[in-house]
């Protein structure tokens, strides 16, 4: 099976190129094995002892006011996604089969990158004191590496809204076009259209594709044959995320992207560059709050 083939050859990377000391050696035979159990080890601990005070202090960061934002994105979300999934359904033709399957998958993959991007940015970069963007959008990326099952606890709102939020900021300007050049934009952008309501629900479902990937129980059977088919990221794929010191397999939404940019070492030349020139070093404030 493609998945479990991509688990074995990136096994076999990792543990050709970790340090012993850090990483217990994976060979490609035990894997999905080794994966299963540092779940079982590590996550289905609610709160590791040493970083419960870590974590917290990142939970009572999640403020009222951050909660009303959320709600307020949600609702601007389900408007702005029935108007373009209802423009794309209205206008559709046969010949446009070709470019709206392509519009789609390019749409997934750029959804795709894009939380790989994101996620590995506020990961590596930043700290939770930065004004604004601190406390609301890196903190709980720190929670998260802290205490990988607290998101599971999240409801719907404390879930979705950050990325309904990112999918809005794309849609809104799509559909304003709509709306100013009318009826023949349309019809000479639907491959555009197609591809906007593909890349934003899967920025909305992000984070709840990333929560489906860390729990234990209660997953719908609908979800699991997803993740099965690997329309959505399954569950030991993310794992490996999870293998300190968190460094590869950002990806998150179907996490189809990870493999050929941990092969091509997409975010690790980023790093270099980044740190070359600004002298930070990559993930200092994630491991000052994993060390609690
Ligand atoms: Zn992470
Ligand atoms: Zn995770």
């Amino acid at each position: 099976m493609e998945t479990s083939k991509v688990l074995k050859d990136m096994a076999s990377e990792l543990s050709k190129s970790m340090k012993p000391e850090s990483l217990p050696l994976i060979t490609a035979e035990t894997s999905s094995e080794y994966v299963h159990k540092r779940v079982s080890k590590e996550q289905e601990k609610p709160v590791l002892k040493k970083n419960s005070k870590s974590a917290a202090i990142l939970k009572a960061g999640y403020t009222k006011e951050k909660r009303m934002f959320e709600i307020s994105m949600m609702a601007l979300f389900v408007v702005l996604q029935i108007t373009i999934v209802s423009l794309v359904t209205y206008h559709f033709k046969k010949e446009y089969l070709g470019a709206f399957l392509m519009s789609l998958v390019f749409g997934a993959l750029l959804a795709d990158f894009m939380s790989g991007l994101v996620h590995w940015a506020a990961d590596t970069w930043g700290t939770v004191d930065i004004p604004v963007i601190g406390q609301a959008f890196i903190r709980p990326f720190r929670e998260h590496h802290v205490d990988p099952v607290a998101m599971t606890k999240h409801d719907i709102v404390e879930t979705n809204g950050d990325n309904c939020m990112l999918a809005n900021l794309f849609l809104a300007p799509l559909l304003t076009c709509c709306y100013v050049y009318g009826e023949g934009w349309m019809l000479d952008n639907f491959s555009l259209l197609v591809f906007g309501a593909t890349f934003a629900i899967y920025v909305c479902l992000t984070n709840q594709i990333h929560k489906w990937s860390h729990m234990i129980g209660g997953v719908p059977k609908w979800v699991k044959m997803l993740q099965n088919a690997h329309i959505i990221m399954p569950r030991p794929h993310h794992h490996i995320h999870h293998i300190s010191p968190h460094e590869t397999y950002f990806c998150i939404t179907g996490g189809w992207l990870n493999y050929p940019l941990e092969k091509i070492q997409f975010f690790q030349t980023l790093e270099y560059v980044i740190e070359a020139i600004t002298g930070h070093k990559p993930r200092a404030d994630d491991q000052k709050w994993l060390k609690g």
